[in-house]
């Protein structure tokens, strides 16, 4: 079981730094909540060998796509339920949405399953055609509710050996990574908030689009980032991920707090253009121009 209690303290911690931004932060404290209460044991550990793992990285398959999970669905209402309730006040599309997908869901067509990346089977398709959910609404539960469910789950096959993946997709769930370092050796991880995952990459390769034109890389300079803490875009498919150097802040926090806690970077590189597909605050803002945070 994944040590959320040290995550949310970490979490508290950030919240009282960044008083400037606690408002807006704290939509994402009762998703940690949330997880420090998922209880242990639900999910079986994948008992995949080391072997079995490297033939998928090998192939380029994330190990979800091949994993059959069939898990009952009410452990993961308690995380989505007070999700969706936050995402209902984002306007009546939205709110129509969501009451179309809990009515999926309770009829058993959609389950946990549906919000996985690796998802093309019947579930998703439900998603995005009958209960219309968009993909941003669709990547806020995913990430709200299945991060303990897969953190378990990949919980024995973590050992990800160096060179055999070369996918900008995590190597466990199949999720666009979330954040990017560069560690203590001057290397690039990235790291998933869908399952936990952190993986080592090339430095000049797009993860989204894959390009490997080293000139479409490109480092926005954010006005109001700290020292060591960047945005990283791809001019080519104009992704963009946030980072810090941790050579020159050690004392960072988690990837997952420190990109939740960043949400005046995803504003600055929105405004420049550039996208994020996993959730971020700023995808809840009115269009431009009502409001900044
Ligand atoms: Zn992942
Ligand atoms: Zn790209």
């Amino acid at each position: 079981m994944p040590d959320y209690v040290t995550l949310r303290e970490e979490w508290e911690g950030v919240l009282g730094r960044r008083r400037d931004l606690g408002q807006a932060l704290s939509f994402w404290t009762s998703v940690l909540d949330g997880w420090r209460s998922w209880e242990a044991e639900t999910v079986t550990p994948l008992p995949w060998s080391g072997a079995e793992c490297r033939s998928r990285w090998r192939r380029g398959v994330p190990l979800m796509a091949e994993v059959e999970w069939d898990i009952a669905p009410e452990p993961f209402e308690e995380l989505l339920g007070p999700m969706m309730e936050r995402l209902a006040v984002g306007g009546a599309e939205d709110a129509q949405a969501l009451r179309r997908f809990a009515l999926a869901w309770d009829a058993g067509q959609v389950g946990p399953e549906s919000l996985l990346p690796t998802s093309g089977k019947e579930g998703a398709a439900v998603l995005q055609g009958d209960a219309g959910l968009p993909a941003t609404l669709t990547s806020f539960l995913a990430h709200a509710g299945l991060r303990p469910a897969l953190e378990d789950l990949f919980s024995s096959v973590r050992d990800l050996p160096d060179g055999v993946w070369e996918r900008g997709v995590c190597p466990w769930c199949g999720g666009m990574p979330g954040w990017g370092d560069l560690g203590e050796d001057g290397r690039r991880r990235l790291s998933c908030h869908l399952c936990g995952g952190g993986w080592t990459a090339p430095r000049l390769r797009c993860p989204f689009c894959e390009t490997w034109h080293s000139g479409d890389m490109v480092r926005l300079l954010a006005q109001g980032a700290e020292e060591g803490y960047f945005v990283e875009a791809c001019r080519s498919c104009r992704g963009y991920i946030k980072g810090v150097d941790r050579r020159q802040r050690w004392n960072a926090g988690s990837p997952l707090v420190e990109d939740w806690a960043s949400p005046h970077l995803d504003l600055y590189a929105t405004r420049e253009g550039y996208w994020r597909e996993t959730p971020s605050l700023v995808h809840l803002l009115p269009p431009e121009g009502d409001a900044a945070p």
